[in-house]
């Protein structure tokens, strides 16, 4: 097989490589990379797509299939195990949001995508709704001869991001809901009010549904992101859907969801929040 063929097998949309050498990246993850990958020379950056459609709910559409960590490191798995027949003797480690590689800076220097002002990457015809993995290997790779080009920059989600997180520079990610849905402790009046207004208890989606490459995204074809395999896709949680778990009753019932990490208070003061607002 063809390393196309191969990651096409895979489900992803698209793939590229880039040289290890090449990343910026700060000197504690440069060392954590080199002990999963001594010698590490290059790296596979893959998209897989997600969306299922616009559809009502109160959980971000990333979080609604099954946990992407799990999912992409499955499908990953199975690229490892073909990079291993064509090039034996080479060592690849999969990653996927849990690696010391930056997957968006992979990204841009393996061409693959298009880089959104909202930070994302866009892959056309699913738009910004894909997972990104990696794969680091000791395999000699190039990065692409021109990088991956920047969006529009037409500025709609900055003027969007109701907290402003898109609006300094860098992001601000103390701003951005997606990372308010999941803070725990106290939170400020603004953080409150922020919260409260947001129609999602997990995630954002707002800087994605107002992207032009998002408009005419078409619906991805793994059913194991789309709801369409083992795990039915969740639109939203209930009080009721929570009610009574514990932490550890919680994990059994929600374990492979993208939320799960978590536990289940934040969620349930995010529901609180809204039952407050209504
Ligand atoms: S996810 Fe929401 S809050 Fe975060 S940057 Fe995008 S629009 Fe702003
Ligand atoms: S909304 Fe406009 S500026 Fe933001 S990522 Fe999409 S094309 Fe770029």
């Amino acid at each position: 097989m063809t390393l196309a063929e191969i990651f096409a097998q895979s489900g992803a949309a698209m793939w590229g490589t880039c040289a290890f050498d090449e990343l910026n990246m700060e000197e504690n993850r440069r060392a954590q990379a080199l002990s999963l990958c001594e010698n590490a020379q290059g790296v596979f950056v893959a998209a897989y797509p997600y969306f299922a459609g616009q559809r009502p709910g109160n959980l971000s559409l990333y979080a609604r299939g099954e946990d992407y960590h799990r999912v992409l490191l499955r499908r990953l798995n199975q690229v490892v195990l073909s990079l291993q027949e064509l090039y034996p003797g080479y060592r690849f480690v999969p990653g996927s949001d849990n690696s010391p590689l930056d997957e968006r800076q992979c990204a841009r220097l393996a061409g693959v995508g298009i880089h959104g002002k909202n930070g994302l990457v866009i892959v056309e015809p699913y738009g910004s709704w894909v997972f990104l993995g990696t794969i680091l290997t000791d395999l000699p790779l190039p990065s692409a001869a021109v990088p991956a080009p920047d969006c529009l920059n037409c500025g709609a989600c900055v003027r969007a991001c109701p907290g402003g997180a898109l609006g300094a520079q860098p992001f601000d990610e103390s701003r951005c809901l997606s990372a308010l849905t999941q803070k725990k402790g106290a939170l400020s009046p603004e953080e409150t009010a922020l919260l409260a207004a947001h129609p999602l208890i997990w995630g954002c989606d707002i800087c994605q549904q107002v992207c032009p490459y998002n408009q005419r995204a078409v619906c991805s074809p793994l059913p194991d992101l789309t709801g369409s395999g083992d795990l039915p896709y969740l639109d939203s949680l209930t009080p009721e859907d929570l009610e009574g778990l514990s932490n550890r009753t919680f994990r059994a019932k929600y374990g492979d969801r993208a939320f799960a990490w978590r536990g289940p208070a934040v969620l349930r003061r995010n529901l609180e929040l809204k039952k407050q607002q209504n």
